[in-house]
């Protein structure tokens, strides 16, 4: 039978619950487990795809083409539980769903209520995940214990663990436990209150987990338990990890939280091997190169926005040795700057993918930048739009060049709304989304990187390369190096005249893992690193830790 592990969060929020949980996910999947993760977020969209980055930071893209939550990205790049629409779910999804099945009049003439029919589907997708083949579901809570939001939420998996006994959940909070450096110790009230507003709802958490910047002591863990009415050595201490992300899991096992959740559960779980995830540690305290990677993007300043991206130069970095300081650009600064001063340094450039108008002119002048001083270029969606406006204004000579999106009268709308885009009104989940095979051409970078003549990769964009424009390029020295099966749609340009210049429409920063980066990114950082080397600067000693 499958167990279920809840996750919730107290305090405060930005607790880091989706990593928690993904770390979870991660070392009982280490352990030889079958699990799946799934998040429930408490907002009235009925998914994320409509909020702006600042709002809510990237919209991450499954293979099924499915909007969702960036948590969903931490939990694919830690454990391999395969994640499809029903990983993430909102208030919003909850209630249309019941909405519609009212208008439907499948609640046969009664009262439609928050108890039970709200809370009833909340537990139908809880149960979707769980099967045969799946010994834990775990599932995050979005938002922070006490927000009227999430109550239906919490309410649901109160009733779950009435559903399914007792003994197959397991309920986890995160909470913070700060110090104050007047009283120069931790305060452990904060937990209190919020372990006591959920046994208010009737959840009594089975384990709590501590985020502190400083330890905790024997006392502390002792008080907490007491107060809190847990085992003290289910009080389990996360202290903030400055060095990198990956190393959650590993402060988490230390503090025996795997053993404890399978003896819990009563899991059929193996030993741990960390073995790759111990080799990732060690690459990533002992590089052998430094390099830079200038990101120019119109929400560079908001680290959210481009998660995954960082995420995957990250990756790439550990896969080379290379320990890799990210700049990030605003695009408009480059519009009030020029590039020259603000990306002279770098060993390489990336620019993103986005909407709007707003500092286009800077990302294209990042890119001819890039690509007249042979610096390593890697585009991503309205990246890659934007090195073909770049590459139509200044090498085909077409004047005025630019995308339908941001110009309708433009002469030359080298990027134009995808056919089937044409009718579309509605915002919501209307884009070409999810995973599309490309077929990679002999010879060129992509096919080098990537080692295979086609690929899988996910889209998020409503426009595309003008075919009308493909001949002119080509003549200029553009390779097409990736299309669609049917040669319809450009996914890869890329110049081959230069040490790497490689842009590409769809998004394959949600295909890349610490342990295994992305091929694309691998080849940009590769490239990068020849270039630090080629300017025969002498790499700088890194403290190793
Ligand atoms: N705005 C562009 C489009 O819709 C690019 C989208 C993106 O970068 N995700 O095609």
């Amino acid at each position: 039978m499958t167990k279920h592990i809840f996750v919730t969060g107290g305090v405060v929020s930005s607790l880091g619950k989706g990593l928690t949980s993904a770390s979870i996910g991660m070392l009982l999947e280490q352990r030889g487990l079958r699990v799946r993760m799934q998040k429930l977020d408490p907002y009235i969209n009925v998914d994320p795809g409509t909020m702006s980055p600042y709002q809510h930071g990237e919209v991450y893209v499954l293979d099924d083409g499915s909007e969702t939550d960036l948590d969903l990205g931490h939990y694919e790049r830690f454990t391999n539980s395969p994640l499809t629409r029903d990983s993430n779910y909102t208030t919003g999804q909850i209630y249309l769903s019941v909405i519609e099945k009212e208008r439907r009049g499948e609640f046969l003439g009664k009262t439609v209520q928050v108890i039970p029919h709200i809370t009833n589907e909340i537990k139908s997708c809880i149960k979707k995940l769980a099967g045969d083949d799946v010994d834990v579901v775990i599932t995050e809570i979005g938002g922070t214990v006490g927000d009227i939001e999430s109550q239906p939420f919490l309410e649901a998996i109160r009733q779950f663990s009435l559903d399914i006994g007792k003994a197959n959940c397991l309920y986890i909070h995160l909470t913070l436990v700060p110090y104050l450096k007047a009283a120069a110790e931790i305060k452990t009230k904060p937990t209190q209150h919020s372990v006591g507003l959920l046994r208010q709802i009737g959840i009594q958490p089975d384990i709590l987990i501590c985020r502190t910047e400083r330890g905790m002591s024997q006392d502390d863990r002792s008080k907490i338990a007491l107060f809190c009415n847990v085992a003290s050595e289910a009080v389990i201490e996360e202290k903030d990890k400055d060095f990198s992300i990956y190393e959650v899991p590993f402060s988490l096992v230390q503090n025996g939280l795997d053993e404890l959740i399978v003896k819990h559960l009563q899991l059929p779980a193996g030993k741990l091997d960390l073995s790759p995830w111990n080799d990732l540690m060690h690459r990533l305290r002992n590089p052998e190169h430094e390099i830079s990677i200038a990101v120019v993007g119109k929400y560079a300043e908001h680290r959210d926005a481009y998660k995954s991206i960082y995420e995957s130069i990250d990756h790439a970095g550990i896969h080379h040795r290379a320990q890799v300081r990210i700049g990030r650009i605003q695009s408009e600064d480059i519009e009030r700057e020029g590039p020259e001063r603000l990306l002279a340094g770098y060993d390489g450039i990336l620019v993103p993918g986005g909407f709007g108008e707003r500092g286009i002119e800077g990302k294209v002048e990042a890119i001819r930048f890039a690509r007249e001083r042979g610096i390593p270029f890697f585009g991503i969606c309205l990246g890659m739009q934007c090195a073909a406006i770049e590459f139509g204004r200044n090498v085909v000579g077409l004047t005025d060049a630019h995308s339908s999106e941001f110009n309708k009268n433009t002469p030359h709308p080298v990027i134009c709304l995808l056919d089937d885009q044409q009718n579309i009104v509605d915002k919501g989940g209307t884009m070409r989304l999810g995973a599309q095979v490309a077929k990679l051409a002999e010879g060129s970078r992509a096919r080098e990187a990537y080692g295979v003549a086609s690929i899988d990769e996910r889209h998020r964009h409503r426009y595309e390369f003008n075919n009308s424009y493909r001949q002119q390029f080509i003549a200029h020295g553009m390779t097409f190096s990736g299309t669609s099966l049917d040669d319809g749609l450009v996914e890869i340009i890329e110049l081959i005249d230069h040490p790497w210049f490689v842009a590409v429409q769809y998004h394959p920063e949600f295909k890349s893992k610490p342990t295994q980066a992305h091929p694309l990114f691998a080849g940009l950082i590769k490239a990068a690193i020849q270039r630090r080397q080629s300017r025969g600067e002498r790499l700088k000693e890194i403290e190793t830790t």
